[in-house]
């Protein structure tokens, strides 16, 4: 054993639980994005997976791993949004019940999911309470299982089915580029393309405004940052996790980041040439491969399109913005502004 949180056959386990039950999404290409990119790019399309992100994969494997007494007590968990939904639908399909700790601050169409899929929310205030605290306060208190959105091992192996799927998919890669938050997509992803193809050199993305994990690998230690402002809600993370940071020592060659300009450009170039939908964290792989300053031309590249929940009225101001003056909107919804 390697010592590290996650090993191929724990992503095997998940993947045989998650079958029949996440989305098997599909792979898109695109002519144009090829033509852009000098690359061949295949876009894993977790915007169109059950609640509209990867993070099913993750929550799911995390609550069916629990034994009876504890489905039984239910869950607790914290989430800016993605994570939260997806730990209430895991919960309501496997009969548990969710408890979510979201800032009051968050997108409505992320907290009125939440709801919807069965989830009793609880709000705090981000920038003044500390959410993990919370967390756990709640689950001494209620006897609940706490489940962490990304720095747990279960939570690491469903999300890295999402890889698993596409290099089925698409075939061997040279180049996999994930959105990287606090690392559970990253780290499953890196160690699925370690197994399934060894020469395949595997690239997180950060948002330019938090670069923590960037400043990690560098430091060769997690390194702590303020909350990025940044409108990919979903990496709005302030540092790695103890088990995602050294799986991502171990199998992740580089961390790049992108600017909200080009999540912007990015998320309009999907919508326009491709029809589909992602939100900003959705798309920081996609502008990577458009300009995260890689040199990918000739390579076949897999791009995790991690997720594609944003309301209606903010995806239209963002997209609004790019056309109307040609730079992009400042981050509003998880500000408040
Ligand atoms: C959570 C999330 C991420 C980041 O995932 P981590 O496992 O925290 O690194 C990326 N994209 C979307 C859409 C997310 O919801």
């Amino acid at each position: 054993m390697s010592g590290l949180a996650l090993d191929f056959p724990a992503i095997e386990t998940a993947r045989r639980r998650l079958d029949g039950v996440a989305h098997r999404t599909p792979v898109l290409t695109s002519s144009t994005a090829d033509g852009l990119t000098g690359a061949r790019l295949y876009f894993k399309c977790e915007n169109f997976q059950r609640m509209g992100a990867f993070k099913f994969r993750g929550a799911y494997n995390a609550v069916a791993r629990l034994d009876p007494a504890q489905r039984a007590a239910g869950v607790v968990a914290y989430s800016s949004g993605n994570h939260a939904q997806a730990i209430a639908l895991a919960c309501r399909r496997l009969g548990s019940h969710a408890v979510i700790v979201m800032p009051r601050d968050a997108p409505r169409g992320k907290l009125a999911a939440t709801r919807d899929y069965g989830g009793e929310v609880v709000l705090y205030d981000r920038y003044r309470e500390d959410r993990e605290a919370i967390g756990r306060r709640l689950a001494t208190q209620r006897g609940l299982t706490l489940i962490p959105p990304y720095d747990h091992p279960d939570i690491m192996a469903g999300q890295g089915t999402a890889a698993c799927e596409l290099i089925e998919q698409a075939g061997p890669l040279d180049v996999l580029l994930a959105p990287l938050g606090g690392g559970g997509l990253l780290s499953g992803c890196a160690v699925a393309a370690r197994a399934l193809c060894p020469r395949c050199t595997v690239i997180g993305v950060e948002p330019e405004a938090g670069d923590d994990g960037r400043q990690s690998l560098r430091a060769g230690r997690i390194v702590h940052i303020e909350t990025p402002d940044t409108i990919a809600d979903g990496a709005q993370t302030q540092h790695l996790g103890q088990h995602t940071f050294p799986v991502i020592q171990a199998h992740v060659r580089a961390i790049v980041t992108v600017s909200d300009a080009q999540l912007v450009a990015a998320m309009a170039f999907c919508a326009e040439r491709m029809k589909i939908v992602i939100e900003p964290t959705g798309a920081l792989a996609v502008a990577a491969a458009f300009g995260g300053g890689l040199d990918i031309r000739g390579q076949r590249v897999g791009i995790i399109v991690s997720g594609g929940n944003i309301d209606r009225e903010r995806y239209a101001a963002l997209l609004a913005g790019i056309s109307r003056e040609g730079t992009p909107l400042r981050s509003t919804g998880a500000d408040g502004e």
